[in-house]
Formats: structure tokens, C-alpha cells, sequence
């Protein structure tokens, strides 16, 4: 086209170099924009990219606060002593008297006793049994009449490191002649209706496991939840082996289901329910110190047997 133009019109010369020179500047311009363009790009990408990082970091400490150790901890978290075993390096179990201050649990057939009071008298005796004979280092979660979450109670575990956790209840039920202790361990799916209706009524609306995010953390959770889920199982049949014939159990005494205390505490769990608070007789058994003696003595039977093969 430039050549047709300086062909045709000879004495245009000078213009036609103006236009050409003119026409140089527009491409160096553009070619100033398309540099000043990316100019910015690799400013916003240098400027852009600290501050995604610092959000990242701030959520992982977010993360890491929410599953910490004593933060959003009540202050009977603070409290928790350690009994010590004979011999050093023994295995620490976590026993975990249910309910607790505000919130009582089951009512007893009498009327005069409440669930929290009787878990809390096994939860002594049983950790009293097992310090006489120092074969294990025990802690309570609770010593008193304390409030506690479920979070509390399995941030205890996961704090301590504990090598087993036992959580121990009394059941209640609308059939007056329900009786017998059952042992519950942790699983993705009830094993039957009663099961998963035990989830809801044991603790409250925070029991249930929550939705599984997706996220690394959340799948290596649920792997060491698999783990423990196991290996809470064969704790849960060492009790009741050892509670045969001693403590009157529940047909089916072992059963499953979603418990998140027993999930957050990453540890071989059992949530055991020693009886029922509204049948008078299972009441009166567990309000009797001989025949509680007799249960609490297969707890500890069991309880040290199981840490024995966590060692
Ligand atoms: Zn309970």
C-alpha cells in the first residue's frame, strides 16, 4: 500500500514518511501499552500474591486455634490431675464421667439421684482402684460437679495424649423395665435406631459428628478416626468380657454409633453405659457399693489389659 501510495504520487514523499514515521510511533505506543500492561499485571501479582498468603496463614492459625489445646477450653479444663503409675511410661487413660454441673442427665427412678452423680461416683472409684494398683497413669476430666463440653471432655484426651478413653454413663429409657449396661463404640452409621437415638439424647446437639469438610485435615482425621474406631471396638469387648457375668448387661451389649466425644478424642474410645437411672432395680445396683465394686473391678480388668497391648 506504502508503495502504490509513493508510486502514484511522487511528490507526496515527505508526507508518505510522515505517515510511515507516524504510523512506527503507533506501533512503539501499543507496543508501550501492551509493556505498561503487563507491567501492572506482574505488579498485581507481586503486590496481590503476599496478601493471599498472609489470608492463608491466618485461616491455618484459625484452624489450628479452633482444635487447640487451651483456648475456647472452660476453666475446668485447667484443672485436670494426672495420677501416676507405679512405674514411669505406663499408658494414660482418660476416664470421663458424663454430664456434669448445669447439665444433670438421666433422672433416677427414686427421684433422688441424677446420672452426673452416679458417673462421677463409678468415674472415682474406678480411677481409685486403678491408682492402688499403678498400672496405668489415670485422669479424670471432671473431679467435682463441673460443667463440660463434649469438646472439653475429648480435648482432655487429645491434650494429654491419652492411650485410651472411657466415657462412662447411666441410660434411661421410656420402658420402665429397661436394664443392663452397653458399651458403645465409635461409627460413621448407628447400629440401630436405639443407637442413634442415644447420640442425641447422651449429648446434646453437638454430639453428632459434624459434615466431613473434604480437606487434608479432615481426611487424615478420619483416617486415625478409622484407627481408633478399631481399636475402640476391641476395648469395648474386653469390658464386656470382663463384665460377664459380674454386671448384668443389655442384649447385644455392644452397639455403634456416630459419638462425636468419642471420635474427638482420637483414642481407642468406649462410651459405657453402666445401667438404667429410670429402672429402680439397675438404680439401686449402681447406688450399691458392692455390686458397683464388682462392675468397677471389670472396668479396671479391662482398662488394663487394653493399655497393656497399646503400651
Ligand atoms: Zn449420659
Amino acid at each position: 500500500m506504502r508503495q502504490a501510495l509513493a508510486s502514484s504520487l511522487p511528490l507526496g514523499n515527505g508526507a508518505l514518511r510522515l505517515a510511515a514515521m507516524l504510523h512506527r510511533k503507533t506501533a512503539r505506543l501499543l507496543l508501550l501499552s501492551l509493556g505498561g500492561l503487563l507491567l501492572v499485571a506482574a505488579l498485581w501479582l507481586a503486590l496481590g500474591r503476599p496478601v493471599t498468603r498472609k489470608a492463608a496463614v491466618t485461616a491455618v492459625q484459625g484452624e489450628a486455634r479452633e482444635g487447640g489445646l487451651s483456648l475456647a477450653l472452660s476453666p475446668a479444663v485447667a484443672n485436670v490431675r494426672i495420677v501416676e503409675a507405679r512405674v514411669p511410661g505406663r499408658p494414660l487413660v482418660v476416664i470421663d464421667p458424663g454430664h456434669g454441673g448445669r447439665d444433670p442427665g438421666a433422672p433416677g427412678a427414686s427421684g433422688r439421684r441424677l446420672e452426673k452423680d452416679v458417673t462421677l461416683l463409678i468415674a472415682r472409684e474406678l480411677r481409685d482402684r486403678l491408682a492402688e494398683r499403678g498400672r496405668v497413669r489415670i485422669a479424670l476430666t471432671r473431679d467435682g460437679d463441673n460443667t463440660l463440653t463434649l469438646e472439653d471432655r475429648a480435648a482432655i484426651a487429645r491434650r494429654l495424649g491419652a492411650a485410651l478413653f472411657l466415657s462412662i454413663h447411666a441410660d434411661s429409657a421410656p420402658n420402665a423395665f429397661a436394664r443392663g449396661a452397653t458399651a458403645y463404640t465409635l461409627s460413621e452409621v448407628a447400629s440401630d435406631a436405639d443407637a442413634a437415638l442415644r447420640v442425641a439424647k447422651e449429648s446434646g446437639e453437638d454430639a453428632v459428628a459434624s459434615v466431613r469438610d473434604g480437606s487434608v485435615r479432615a481426611l487424615l482425621a478420619d483416617l486415625a478416626a478409622r484407627d481408633s474406631m478399631a481399636a475402640g471396638a476391641d476395648f469395648a469387648q474386653r469390658i464386656l468380657r470382663e463384665a460377664e457375668g459380674e454386671v448384668l448387661l443389655r442384649p447385644e451389649p455392644h452397639r455403634f454409633a456416630a459419638f462425636r466425644v468419642l471420635r474427638r478424642a482420637e483414642a481407642p474410645a468406649v462410651l459405657f453405659e453402666a445401667g438404667y437411672m429410670s429402672n429402680a432395680a439397675d438404680e439401686a445396683m449402681l447406688l450399691d457399693p458392692v455390686q458397683r465394686g464388682r462392675m468397677v473391678e471389670a472396668l479396671a480388668r479391662a482398662v488394663e489389659a487394653e493399655a497393656a497391648v497399646r503400651r
